[in-house]
């Protein structure tokens, strides 16, 4: 069985700093895709030689999984565990935040020196109570150890969950599926998630239907828990995220970097966060 189109929405401008980055989730519209709770594109930019590029200096997250697709260019990625990593195009840096880490993200000084196109997806994942003290982790991957399936003209990478047989390399505590799809003009794509998850298509770039739905560029397009199937077409070159999971049924209490039941640990998370049980992390 097909999953059916809920409602399709155009992600909104929103501005972090000096650039302009596109939210779907959240807006008016649409709150959430339950467990997907917030979802950021930085379509694609040049940086030029020497810079300036992006960073974003040590933070503390706790709650959830923040999660960056790394679609063009190179993101460095540093935390309190002691990871350091530099993942490129086509890779994925997955933290589950757990009771708390403390990490930083930019562009690797090389990247820079040189130039080049960025182009990310961040996305936020909640994470259910019974995990949101678990200790914090850290997965990173290259395109190169993320399986793919080929179809006509298109191609599926399966980062987390599994699809025809092909399983993703990300360890998720909460059966995420998380795939992103190349098709090029005239190509179709299968692809099956599991039943009665929560499920939503991003489409970075290109047009095309989604079980006869139109979609084109920036639009979320949230699906059925219902039925498993998707069948993607494209009119022109194509670029999408797909993803779904289990909603999660509690009540959810987000400020800043934290993402909790209630207010009390939100305030919690504050405290914890001033007196170092988070860890530390040299900017
Ligand atoms: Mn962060």
């Amino acid at each position: 069985m097909k999953k059916s189109i809920v409602q399709i929405v155009n992600s909104q401008p929103v501005r972090m700093g000096d650039v302009i980055i596109g939210q779907p989730i959240p807006q008016g519209i649409l709150e959430e895709v339950n467990p997907f709770i917030l979802l950021h594109h930085a379509e694609p930019k040049e940086i030029s030689a020497h810079g300036p590029g992006f960073f974003v200096p040590p933070h503390p997250h706790r709650g959830f999984e923040p999660v960056t697709f790394v679609f063009q260019g190179e993101v460095e990625h540093k935390d309190s565990l002691g990871n350091e990593s530099v993942i490129k195009g086509g890779g994925v840096q997955w933290i589950t935040s757990g009771r708390g880490i403390i990490h930083s993200e930019g562009n690797p000084k090389s990247f820079i020196e040189k130039g080049g196109t960025m182009e990310i997806i961040q996305l936020w994942i909640n994470l259910p109570a019974a995990l949101k003290m678990s200790p914090p982790n850290y997965q990173a991957f290259d395109k190169e150890e993320i399986p793919s399936i080929t179809q006509n003209q298109s191609e599926a990478n399966i980062i987390s969950g599994t699809m025809n047989g092909q399983k993703g390399p990300i360890n998720s505590p909460t059966n995420i599926t998380a795939i992103t799809a190349l098709i090029q003009q005239g190509g179709t794509s299968a692809i099956t998630l599991p039943e009665n998850h929560n499920a939503l298509v991003y489409v970075l770039n290109g047009t095309g239907t989604v079980n006869g739905q139109n979609f084109s560029k920036q639009q979320l397009l949230q699906l059925s828990a219902e039925g498993k199937e998707l069948e993607i077409e494209a009119t022109q070159s194509t670029k999408l995220l797909v993803l779904a999971g289990e909603p999660i049924d509690e009540k959810k209490s987000m400020w800043g970097p934290y993402v909790m039941n209630t207010q009390t640990e939100i305030m919690e998370a504050l405290r914890d966060y001033e007196q170092g049980k988070m860890g530390f992390l040299a900017g």
